[in-house]
């Protein structure tokens, strides 16, 4: 199959979400920003003091004003460390709480996705993003978030600490600025596609070298020596290729962050060492400016380091949140069906556009009837079925419940009238009776163990612990035929009108399936049941049989009418029979 992959939200979508993710607790999200804010705001008093006292001892003071000052700038430093310390701890606690509305939103989109959307996506990508992208996406929101939040948040108030201080120093401190940003978009731009180039070469290198290590013998054999260590020194050429690009990336930006940071440094010495000489301003403030100047780097820093991780983040977030941008399978129209008639017309139904596995199905079924579909494999047969129960619709063509198309009931509706049964079932981590009333939620005990006993599954009686049985892992592992009796009882429970037994018995041996079939149909009384049947003894319990072959029904009649006939069927029950 070919995996059509999940949709991805685009920017705008993405910057919405977000957004909504922040602003969907304002509280918490105003009490985070306050303390950050405090936090820098008391780590502009320590330079400030520092440059007051060389002022003071400029103009002759006592040493008690010293003291008092020192002692002050201490007292701040200490109010900075322990807003800080709240912040982070609030700005945690907030983005674990974000990452779990996240992680909601994202299970309700999942459940809500179209059973046929999962499927031709594969598990796989769903997987991806609900555990590496969630994660990702939480590692945004625990560090980098914070991290170039308190760092734009100290940015700022140190470049309005300098304006305030002296505005000519404040210039001073931007001219760097501009190409700091240039550089860093430059970088941004190239390394992510630098850095996954790197990992993929150097991942092909280190499969080519194990397949050479493992295939020892054959390179020998065939003489192949001299062709593996020229394609070795291929992929090494194109790994270190991949590395000396990123290394060239990080010798452009780690030099540029340090001239960065030293150039506005120097640029306010030399200025203010001018402006200090025409007493424009004092000593203090002149060292005052150039202690903010270093309390920069880190907060740039902070930045620069962190704003990459955000970019992954963004990009997993916008993975999470394209799962909730695929459309319902098709809006449930709300009509309710009249009665119980399937009626399948004309049906059409490709898995690959121009490769038609069914071409053109037409048949009724009406309630109460016992239909069983055979035929050779690949004929179309569990296609068929999956269409009836609504997972999939028709390319072309009708199929529909009581003169309703079936993709058009609502979930909770369609499930009530048609149930599916596979032969591969899912026993869910869980007691026996969890697993029981996923299908009828209200079922009392006493009606569990009528459903057990109609599929033929005597053992449960004879648990220890009974319904309370765990099962799954570190549980009671049910075998096959258990699962499959488990999932037989399940649709006893449901009770749909219509089910569709997809080699549903497979599982059980021959006897025990016949007997299964046998007792499912006594309680599934006046239920319509279309079985698609590899084992012909269910056809010949059939009111009808249809006989599918190569996407069309070929034949269709009684059991002893089609034996009669003499065609395929008849064929099929001479060699199951005869053989
Ligand atoms: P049957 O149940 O009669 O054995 P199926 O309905 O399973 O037949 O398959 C009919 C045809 O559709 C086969 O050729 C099969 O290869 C193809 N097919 C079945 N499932 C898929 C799928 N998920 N993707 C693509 N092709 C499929």
């Amino acid at each position: 199959m070919t995996s059509t992959r999940l949709p991805v939200a685009d920017r705008r979508d993405v910057r919405r979400a977000t957004w909504r993710l922040l602003s969907g607790d304002r509280r918490a999200l105003t009490t985070v920003l306050a303390l950050y804010c405090a936090a820098a705001a008391a780590g502009l008093a320590g330079p400030w003091i520092v440059g007051r006292i060389i002022d003071q001892v400029e103009s002759g003071t006592t040493t008690s004003t010293i003291d008092v000052l020192a002692a002050t700038a201490c007292a701040f430093v200490i109010t900075q460390v322990l807003f800080t310390r709240a912040a982070r701890y609030a700005g945690h606690r907030f983005g674990e709480r974000a990452l779990a509305r996240l992680r909601e939103r994202f299970l309700d989109d999942v459940l809500d996705l179209p059973v046929a959307t999962v499927e031709h996506a594969g598990t796989g990508d769903l997987m991806t993003r609900a555990s590496s992208d969630v994660a990702t996406v939480g590692n945004s929101a625990r560090d980098a978030l914070p991290e170039i939040f308190l760092g734009f948040v100290q940015m700022v108030f140190i470049a309005g600490a300098l304006f305030v201080l002296d505005p000519i120093l404040g210039l001073c401190a931007l001219i760097s600025l501009p190409a700091l940003t240039l550089v860093t978009r430059w970088y941004l731009r190239r390394a992510r596609d630098a850095y996954l180039a790197e990992g993929a070469a150097n991942t092909e290198l280190a499969e080519d070298l194990a397949a050479t290590a493992e295939g020892a013998r054959t390179v020998e054999i065939l003489r192949m020596r001299a062709g593996r260590i020229t394609g070795n020194d291929e992929r090494i050429g194109a790994a270190f290729a991949t590395r000396v690009r990123t290394l060239w990336l990080r010798s452009v930006l780690f030099p540029s962050i340090d001239i960065a940071h030293t150039l506005p440094v120097a640029a306010t010495l030399l200025i203010g060492g001018a402006l200090y000489l025409n007493d424009q301003v004092s000593l203090g403030t002149v060292a005052a400016a150039t202690l903010y100047l270093w309390q920069l780097v880190e907060p740039i820093n902070a930045v620069v380091m962190w704003i990459e991780a955000l970019q992954a983040g963004s990009a997993a977030f916008a993975r999470i949140e394209g799962v909730g941008k695929v459309p319902p399978a098709t809006p449930p129209s709300g009509r309710v069906p009249h009665g119980d008639l399937l009626d399948i017309d004309d049906v059409h139904y490709a898995y690959h556009a121009g490769h038609d596995v069914l071409r053109g199905v037409s048949l009724s079924v009406r309630p109460g009837e016992r239909l069983a579909i055979v035929g050779p494999s690949g004929a179309g047969k569990s296609t068929l079925g999956r269409l009836l129960a609504g997972i999939d619709a028709p390319s072309a063509g009708r199929i529909t419940i009581g003169g309703v198309d079936a993709t058009d009931l609502d979930a909770t509706e369609l499930r009530r009238r048609v149930a599916l049964v596979t032969q591969d079932h899912h026993i869910f981590l869980g007691t026996l009776r969890d697993n029981l009333a996923l299908a009828a939620p209200d079922a009392d005990d006493a009606r569990m163990f009528t459903a057990l006993e109609a599929v033929g599954a005597t053992w449960p009686a004879d648990l220890p612990a009974g319904l309370d049985t765990m099962l799954g892992s570190g549980g009671m592992q049910p075998d096959a035929s258990q699962s499959q009796q488990l999932a037989l009882a399940r649709l006893v429970l449901a009770d749909p009108h219509t089910l569709i037994l997809d080699e549903a018995t497979s599982m059980l041996d021959p006897r025990a399936a016949r007997d299964a079939e046998r007792s499912l149909a006594a309680v599934l009384e006046g239920r319509t049941v279309i079985a698609i049947a590899h084992r012909l003894h269910t056809a010949h319990d059939a009111d009808r049989v249809a006989v599918m072959e190569n996407g069309v029904v070929t034949e269709l009649g009684s059991h002893d009418e089609l034996a009669a006939a003499g065609g395929t069927y008849a064929s099929l029950w001479r060699s199951w029979h005869g053989g």
